[in-house]
């Protein structure tokens, strides 16, 4: 397979999060399974001794092994040692658990028996590969010997076999590579000098070029070197060979690649690898041999057809090298059509088998057709969907698996507009920050949102480049292509916001420094300046910031993704809300499949147009009458918003928030802006300067804000409310159904909710009084301060539901700022304090146990009180896996991770049999 697709296969391995499930649910498995081995002391199965569900304790590849022998695939002879033993050889200080030896040497003599070869004959010699292989594939992580048990007697008699010289040379040296590196831990580089040196006296430049000659004193010359770096000598007995090998082997699993790699997919609780020893077949063995890849069906596009690609004359490592360019499987049916058709044959008995789209390395060995591994296949979020779909058709799956096969999380790569990989391979990559929106965007660096209005009505593409953001740059962040920010987490307004819009978004890139008025972005480490209008490209998936303009590609969704979605709707428990506070979101969110606006917040409705203005007079005043004055103008824009809310969501249920945000965020920061309100609200500058001066708090998100405002100022309640009824009594004499659910953010303390329950109610009186109907509203609120949650069965008293607002609950919980937490975050995470960024992610021991003791208060006083979330955990999957076992009745997250949420819920319902 090409380097390319090798990597990008791998890349998706780190992507899945269905590994992670197979380990959590598995570790107890695993447990039982190693415990029965252990009690019967037996650490090494022959191939035919294991199977398919034996995966805990032979690791993938071994039970795989195991099963295709079983179903009669051509699978060279071999045995497996067990995880177990791994795991023994660690408690056993770095020793051979006691019987290991005698259980391998019985082993290796029915192998011998089976392949008619033994260890050192002069005839028939066994070679061996020697291969890791734990339970969750770890592709590359760990290591592999192959051609071992060739020695300088060996050599000969291979030589006299295959009347092959130069392969039976290169097969020596081959392994003397290998083994000095992965087991004698030689550095790779001093083999490759070796190996050009030769080249160099020769004059040539390929590997192939060499002769036999020149391999056998490249056998020396190898040899010469292990013994002077390592002051040993190679072993030339095959026996002694394999016990180093196999050592090495379990030494893989602690190398810190492997893991690094379980720490990046979550894989835990594992015993370790299990160690294959298979009897070598040969690729390299002349033209009639080679060694290739295949998939049952095309990972990229998942079209049902034949996909792979091999090379002739080689051994696996050649084709994974990407020296020499591998041929495509269909150019295999004209070459080689007897083996081609075996091939098929194979694809089509281990698809039907597994049920699933199959990895499967082969090797051609003089015509003759070995399977040497096989695997459920990685794939793209589209090939995925169009497997899944096309497999229920051909009633191979059924429709839960299906569900269940697609990982929620791989959507997101259906949603967004994506760098073109080609492009992005050869691409200038200057920085890194938090992934804080997916989708890929281009544009023009802009350092203000003034700018980026600016310059988008000239229809220029930007990417708006802040040091952080604030509720006043939404109008230049809603006009830019992507946002970048050095400061803040994956909950900052940035994010948030992004997220919200369905752009592209990196935060907290603290490799940039931003500096707004000399309009310059500056890489700290290379020193990199980009200037205003210089283009940039970022990955919002990956955090990644590219110098440039790369190429994207639009998202297709096809008809498989509403089959898909579909089907699991009709296993989810939980409904599907959306954050959403302008009917354009709602739209979109409807279109996804959102079942009601779980989240208006009504705060981000102030800063378009004349709003901001009429906002800041309202901010500004200095008695009641001119706030309410203020307040008067806003009341018409509000309605109008409702009003869209209401008829695009039509009778769907919409929660909205009363105001949140401390008011200070309202006003203008720069001198130019403070100016120009002054004149005109015809007041002076200075009096703005100095009511801002007043609002300023230490700690905001701690301060005057959520209903501490309605309480100060219950005119601000009032206006909302009436807002919100009047559209309501509208719609309701035009006969559309509507249940307004308005929502009181930040309360810790009943007596604050039924403070603004008696506002609410009585406005929504009059307001009904005056237009004359009556209509069903809700009042509930936010439990987002660890205050509510303790006290919840007092507060469900009063309201009708809770939503929890996670986002603040975990800020408030962990005492970590969501908008700073950046800054340590990096350090949390590598060093294992944190094992994820709790504001991405829910802290389910400590958050979670807030959340499940206010459910289980709320519902003991009001059984029938409706439970939801919209904090940002509403739109990841294991928190909403988390919320189905809390009994939650929704999520709520923004519109486009609508479909996410969708598969996470019928993910979570299938799981847990409910
Ligand atoms: C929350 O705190 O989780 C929430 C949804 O409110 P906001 O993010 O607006 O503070
Ligand atoms: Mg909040």
């Amino acid at each position: 397979m090409g380097e390319h697709m090798a990597k990008s296969m791998k890349q998706n391995d780190v992507k899945t999060g269905t590994s992670k499930n197979t380990y959590k649910n598995t570790k107890n498995d695993a447990d039982k399974n190693t415990g029965m081995a252990a009690k019967s002391g037996r650490m090494v199965y022959f191939f035919d001794e294991g199977n398919k569900d034996m995966k805990d304790l032979l690791g993938g590849k071994g039970a795989n092994l195991a099963e295709m022998t079983n179903l009669g695939i051509p699978v060279p002879s071999g045995f497996t040692i067990t995880t177990e033993t791994c795991h023994l050889y660690y408690e056993s200080c770095k020793s051979f658990p006691k019987g290991l030896k005698g259980q391998v040497d019985t082993n290796i003599a029915r192998l011998e028996k089976t392949m008619n070869a033994r260890f050192n004959d002069a005839v028939n010699p066994l070679l061996v590969s020697v291969r890791s292989g734990a339970a969750s594939s770890m592709p590359g992580m760990m290591d592999t010997i192959l051609n071992l048990g060739i020695n300088d007697q060996v050599v000969e008699a291979l030589i006299r076999k295959t009347k092959n010289e130069r392969f039976a040379w290169d097969t020596y040296r081959r392994f003397i590579q290998m083994f000095g590196n992965v087991v004698m831990e030689v550095p790779h580089h001093a083999f490759e000098e070796e190996l050009q040196k030769i080249k160099s006296r020769k004059g040539v430049h390929l590997d192939t070029e060499l002769d036999a000659k020149d391999l056998k004193q490249l056998v020396v010359d190898y040899k010469a070197l292990i013994q002077k770096i390592t002051k040993k000598s190679f072993p030339e007995d095959p026996r002694t060979q394999l016990d180093m090998a196999i050592e090495a082997v379990f030494g893989s699993w602690n190398n810190a690649r492997a893991i690094t790699y379980r720490k990046l997919n979550d894989i835990h609780g594992l015993k370790g690898t299990a160690v294959n020893v298979q009897s070598m077949v040969f690729g390299n063995m002349g033209e009639s041999s080679g060694t290739g890849v295949c998939f049952s069906r095309n990972p990229s596009t998942g079209e049902n057809k034949f996909y792979g690609e091999y090379l002739m004359n080689a051994q696996g490592e050649d084709v994974v090298a990407g020296i020499r360019t591998p041929q495509s499987i269909d150019q295999l049916a004209k070459q080689n059509p007897v083996v081609y058709k075996q091939l098929v044959a194979v694809r089509d008995k281990l698809e039907k088998h597994y049920h699933d789209m199959q990895d499967m390395e082969f090797t051609i060995q003089e015509g003759k057709l070995f399977i040497l591994q096989t695997r459920n296949g990685k794939r793209t979020a589209h090939a995925a969907l169009r497997i899944a779909v096309e497999m229920v058709a051909e009633k191979l799956i059924d429709k839960k698996t299906a569900v269940l096969r697609l990982d929620p999380s791989q959507l997101d790569q259906l949603l967004h507009k994506q760098i073109d990989p080609v492009a992005k391979k050869k691409a200038d990559l200057i920085a890194r920050g938090l992934p804080a929106s997916p989708g890929a965007a281009v544009g023009k660096i802009v350092f203000t949102a003034e700018r980026a209005e600016e310059l988008s009505k000239k229809d220029e593409k930007v990417i708006l480049v802040r040091k952080e953001t604030s509720p006043e740059d939404l109008i230049g962040m809603n006009v830019s292509r992507g946002i970048l920010t050095a400061r803040g987490g994956m909950t900052s307004h940035a994010a948030v916001v992004a997220r919200g819009m369905g752009k592209c978004c990196v935060s907290g890139c603290q490799d940039i420094e931003v500096d707004e008025k000399n309009k310059i972005l500056v890489v700290k480490k290379t020193g990199i300046r980009l200037k205003e209008l210089e283009y940039l490209t970022l990955d919002g998936a990956t955090g990644e910031v590219f110098r440039g303009q790369l190429n994207l590609v639009e998202p297709g969704l096809s008809g498989n993704f509403g089959i898909l979605m579909q089907w699991a709707d009709e296993f989810r428990v939980l409904k599907i809300r959306a954050n959403a506070d302008i009917p354009r979101d709602a739209k979109v969110a409807r279109e996804f499949g959102a079942e009601g606006i779980g989240l208006c917040r009504t705060e981000h409705m102030f800063f378009e147009g004349d709003r901001i203005k009429a906002m800041r007079e309202m901010i500004l005043a200095e008695s009641l009458e001119q706030r309410k004055k203020a307040l008067a103008k806003l009341l018409p824009y509000q309605k109008a918003d409702f009003l869209g809310l209401f008829k695009t969501m039509e009778g769907l249920p919409v929660t909205i928030r009363l105001l949140d945000p401390p008011l200070h965020e309202f006003l203008p920061k720069e001198d130019k802006e403070i100016l120009e309100l002054a004149k005109e609200l015809k007041i002076t500058a200075q009096k703005i300067r100095s009511i801002s001066e007043s609002l300023h708090e230490v700690n905001p998100m701690l301060g005057h804000r959520g209903c501490r405002l309605g309480i100060t100022y219950p005119e601000i309640t009032e206006m909302q409310v009436q807002a919100i009824m009047e559209a309501a009594c509208e719609l309701t004499k035009q006969k559309q159904d509507i249940v307004p659910e308005i929502m009181v953010p930040l309360v810790g303390n009943v007596a604050e909710f039924r403070n603004q329950k008696e506002i609410i109610h009585r406005v929504a009186q009059e307001t009904m009084k005056r237009y004359g109907v009556t209509l069903k509203y809700m009042i509930g609120t936010m439990i987002e301060v660890p205050r509510a949650a303790l006290t919840a069965d007092a507060i469900a008293e009063e309201a009708e539901f809770f939503s929890f607002g996670t986002n603040d609950l975990t800020q408030m919980t962990l005492g970590f700022s969501r908008d700073d937490i950046g800054k340590f975050l990096p350090d949390y995470l590598h060093k294992n304090i944190l094992e994820k960024d709790p504001f991405a992610v829910l802290d389910q021991v400590g958050v979670g146990q807030l959340v499940r003791m206010a459910c289980e208060k709320g519902r003991s006083v009001r059984p029938a009180i409706k439970l939801g979330i919209c904090g940002e955990h509403g739109g990841d999957p294991s928190s909403i896996a988390f919320c189905h076992k809390a009994g939650l009745n929704y999520v709520s997250c923004s519109p486009y991770r609508v479909p996410i949420a969708r598969l996470a819920a019928a993910h979570a319902a299938l799981k847990s049999g409910k």
